[in-house]
């Protein structure tokens, strides 16, 4: 008859008579290592696998010593916003403004002038007006929620026009008929895929018509025949039959960068008459993860006061880290210096070679051209030259950066890796070994 190897696994208590075992209750508690012991044989169990005590002290060691699961990884795909990767890495006034702020208490919801019960909106107001030039403004959790929040507060039980062109999937299941649906508003298609006109727009407006929403194709391009109205006739179409204009830009930017980064601004949108208009906190504008709405006083209102903003509304540590990014925008050369995001995207091509040579010769790859991405949905046709550090190895290379600590993601292209290093910092590229 097989041995039942259920049979050969030690007990809890032998376990944990082991010498090993005694240091690991000294160095993590005896409640941790029981309960790490306890998986571990469990595991056996399920897996029919004979352990002895001295492996399954190792197994618990192991998993208790386990880095936590959210880690920090190097970014060496030269994916600037990587979706994956949490996109923008902050900048270092974020950091500590977060770090100030939430190790103790703080005036989230606080009027120091008043002494008295204040808004966590107020906060971010001044600065959201300087920088866009709209009357009034605040931040929610993502741009996902500011879109079904500002839909659900001008629209619910009406319709909402928007462009057969403009109904897209942004990515991770967001879609924009998903979104109207949530928000209660029914969705009226307007013109064709490719080419939509202001009388489109002009023949669909009915009693019912509560929104115009405009949406920007952020991660993808139609070329070709195309037409769409421009944003200005757009939104005097609008106001004259007197309902607001959404503009979802997506990523959106807060500095004009046509030379580097061909991406709306707010500020154009509100100029051209947007009553409300819709941002990242965490793509382009390289802060933390938030959703920004820009507008009139009299629509951003509507939005504030809302119901659905109270369970969309952005958290402190968020909001502290958006504000401190917001106040490097006020000086534009600081915000191309400070930012993380815009630095990478505006490094010379020098610069970002100099360091793929640095990190080639160290580590015994080659220097090679290669083309670096904004990512996160934003400006997808632009390619930004860089240099990557190559090396031999494929997959299983790849592999073993993977697994080492931090953890290197790299890019393999026709069975090389490379180390694109324009996301990589000069620290970054210190930490890598093979
Ligand atoms: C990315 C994007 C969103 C969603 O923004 P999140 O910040 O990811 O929630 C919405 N609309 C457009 C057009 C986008 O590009």
């Amino acid at each position: 008859m097989p041995a039942n190897p259920l049979r050969d696994l030690p007990s809890v208590d032998a376990v944990l008579r082991e010498q090993d075992a005694e240091e690991l209750i000294g160095a993590h508690g005896r409640k941790p290592t029981t309960d790490a012991v306890r998986a571990v044989l469990q595991r056996a169990r399920e897996q029919g696998t004979p352990l002895t005590a001295a492996e399954v002290v190792a197994g618990a060691a192991d998993l208790l010593t386990r880095p936590p699961s959210l880690r920090r990884v190097i970014n060496a795909t030269g994916v600037i916003v990587h979706t994956n990767l949490g996109r923008a890495p902050l900048a270092a006034e974020a950091l500590s403004h977060i770090t100030d702020t939430a190790a103790g208490y703080s005036t989230l919801e606080y009027d120091l002038d008043a002494g008295r019960r204040g808004s966590r909106h107020q906060h971010l107001g001044a600065l959201l007006r300087e920088l866009t030039g709209a009357e009034d403004g605040l931040a929610v959790n993502n741009n996902a929620a500011a879109v079904l929040l500002c839909l659900a507060a001008t629209a619910r039980g009406g319709e909402v026009l928007i462009s057969r062109g403009e109904l897209i999937e942004i990515g991770d299941g967001f879609r924009i008929p998903d979104i109207l649906v949530q928000s209660g508003a029914r969705l009226v298609e307007v013109g064709t895929t490719n080419r939509t006109r202001l009388a489109d727009y002009e023949r669909a407006f009915t009693p019912e018509t509560r929104a115009v929403l405009r949406v920007h194709q952020s991660n993808f391009r139609v070329v070709g025949f195309t037409e769409r109205p421009e944003l200005a006739a757009l939104a005097a179409v609008a106001a004259e039959r007197g309902v607001p204009l959404i503009d979802d830009l997506g990523s959106g930017q807060l500095l004009d960068l046509p030379d580097l980064l061909d991406e709306p601004t707010a500020r154009a949108s509100v100029e051209a008459g947007a009553a409300l208009v819709c941002f990242s906190g965490d793509k382009l504008l390289g802060g933390p993860q938030a959703g920004i709405v820009v507008g009139t006083a009299v629509a951003v209102e509507r939005v504030r006061r809302h119901p659905l903003q109270r369970a969309l509304r952005i958290d402190k540590l968020s909001l502290a880290g958006l504000e401190a990014t917001l106040r490097l925008y006020r000086d534009p050369t600081q915000a191309v210096r400070g930012i993380p995001v815009l630095a990478m995207a505006a490094e010379p091509v020098e610069a970002v070679r100099a360091r793929a040579a640095a990190l080639a010769e160290r580590l015994g790859g080659t220097v090679v051209d290669s083309v670096a991405r904004i990512g996160g949905g934003a400006v997808p046709l632009l390619e930004l030259p860089s240099a990557a550090c190559a090396l031999s190895g494929g997959e299983g290379l790849a592999a073993r950066l993977r697994a080492s600590d931090p953890p290197v993601i790299a890019r393999i292209h026709e069975g090389e890796v490379l180390l694109d290093c324009r996301t990589l910092s000069d620290d970054d590229c210190r930490l890598i070994t093979l």
